[in-house]
């Protein structure tokens, strides 16, 4: 029976957001929507092509998908950074493959912009953020190749922002109806969500980056940009059985010619924008709703490529809820990896669940425990402590996922700011869904607590 009294539920309230941070930390094997056994090994088909660009920055070994450790295990959650990466402990390898690109004048040295509250990225005085030399994409300048819109016709599909507790909510609504979609992942979201990391590839969905801890991109120096990327590469390669992501989206649409040029030229990743913002983090489910009615009945030409996260359950009823207004308008729902370019969605497979990769013998570098046949391992700089010494958000040095932050995006001066004019989303808005997902963790949290009270 219930027997506590208001100041009890005081008391609870106030314990409520350490509670709601450690329910909300899944472990591998209580997921209610997707029982995933998160250690289920996926196929060792997955090999980087012998000329591919990439290949020499995410090397592996020719039993690929055995020998890493279990995705959500504490041997997996060491291998990478648990904050924002440290520019000084980046591999040997991404360090020369960007140096070498510096050297050939293929990075633009466009100046860094500043970051202040409540106002988009600021270039230097005299600095034109649309001019052709800088085109920021906060400030709507589109930079040739840079994907902005979808195909004719083509609802191209996408979330951004997780894993997150939201995932299978979204995951169940696709595969009911056949579809698939894009994630645009954030790094440290997936060491704090490995079962939803999991359960989102073994549906086949695509994985694509979303940069490691979120910030603006354009704020930092070309090796912050480099760790930023290539973490989150890594963590998704490493976890994925091999696959090299092919996409990434800036965080707040934020890059510029220099941005776009380390991801392409260093990484091989095409920079994919959006020409639709569901402005979903406004946990306003009327504001989505009024902004379907609007562009659903539009042309079809250029298609839309819409901005979505899985952040909250009103952002993922987002979707479902404009779901029959998007078939009944027509529009062909497509991942948006698989509605652009030449429809692969990794850079060395076509899918998930294809074979059509090249072998390759080669090895995981940069690891002390990895299997060692060839002397590029001992090159990289990385095998001690990834990210140690710029970890500020965490007290404790343990290896287990169940110390991340729950909220790791919104924690830095440039997420406090909101976009007043062009830009194409709204930082504080995003932080907004981490404070009302919380929120959520909290009552439950407190319903849980009231019922082993009771
Ligand atoms: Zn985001």
């Amino acid at each position: 029976m219930f027997n506590f009294n208001i100041a009890k539920l005081f008391a609870l309230t106030l314990l409520a957001p350490p509670l709601a941070q450690a329910l909300s930390v899944p472990t591998s094997t209580h997921d209610h929507a997707h029982n995933h056994e998160v250690r289920r090994s996926l196929p060792d088909t997955w090999y980087q092509p012998e000329d591919h660009a990439v290949k020499a920055l995410f090397r592996r070994a020719p039993d690929d998908g055995n020998d890493y450790p279990p995705v959500g295990s504490p041997a997996w959650s060491a291998r990478f950074p648990r904050s924002t990466p440290d520019p000084n402990a980046l591999p040997q390898e991404w360090l020369d493959a960007l140096a070498a690109a510096e050297a050939a004048g293929r990075i633009p040295d466009v100046p860094i912009s500043s970051g202040t509250p409540n106002q988009n990225p600021r270039y230097p005085p005299g600095v034109n953020p649309t001019s052709p030399t800088v085109c920021s994409s906060t400030y709507k300048c589109r930079i040739d190749g840079d994907i902005w819109d979808g195909p004719d016709g083509v609802f191209a599909t996408s979330f951004d922002d997780g894993p997150q507790p939201y995932t299978p909510k979204l995951l169940d609504f696709f595969q009911s109806h056949n579809l698939k979609t894009t994630h645009f992942m954030i790094g440290v979201h997936i060491l704090a969500y490995p079962s939803q990391f999991m359960a989102t590839l073994e549906s086949d969905h695509d994985i694509a980056v979303h940069t490691y801890t979120h910030p603006y991109m354009t704020t930092l120096t070309n090796r912050e940009i480099l760790g930023q990327l290539g973490w989150t590469m890594l963590i998704i390669h490493d976890s994925t059985g091999g696959r090299v992501p092919k996409y990434w989206r800036p965080p707040y649409g934020d890059s510029d010619m220099r941005v776009r040029a380390i991801a392409k030229e260093v990484f091989g990743l095409d920079t994919v924008i959006w020409n639709r913002d569901t402005d979903d983090y406004s946990g306003n489910a009327t504001l989505i709703a009024d902004h379907m009615n609007q562009w659903l009945p539009g042309p079809k030409s250029p298609g839309l490529v819409v901005l979505q996260h899985e952040t909250s359950d009103v952002a993922v009823d987002g979707f479902i809820n404009a779901y029959p207004s998007i078939v009944s308008h027509g529009w062909d729902i497509v991942s948006v990896a698989r509605a652009i370019g030449d429809r692969r969605v990794y850079q060395n497979a076509a899918g998930s669940r294809s074979n059509d990769v090249v072998p390759a013998g080669i090895i995981a570098i940069g690891r002390s425990d990895a299997p060692s046949s060839s002397s590029s391992s001992s090159t990289s700089n990385l095998s001690s402590t990834p990210g140690a010494a710029t970890s500020t958000s965490f007290s404790s040095t343990s290896g287990s996922v169940t110390d991340l932050p729950t909220t790791t995006i919104g924690t830095s001066p440039q997420n406090q700011a909101s976009q007043p004019n062009p830009a194409p989303t709204s930082a504080a808005a995003e932080q907004l869904v981490g404070e009302y997902r919380l929120l959520s963790l909290s009552v439950l949290a407190i319903l849980l607590t009231t019922c082993l009270l009771s």
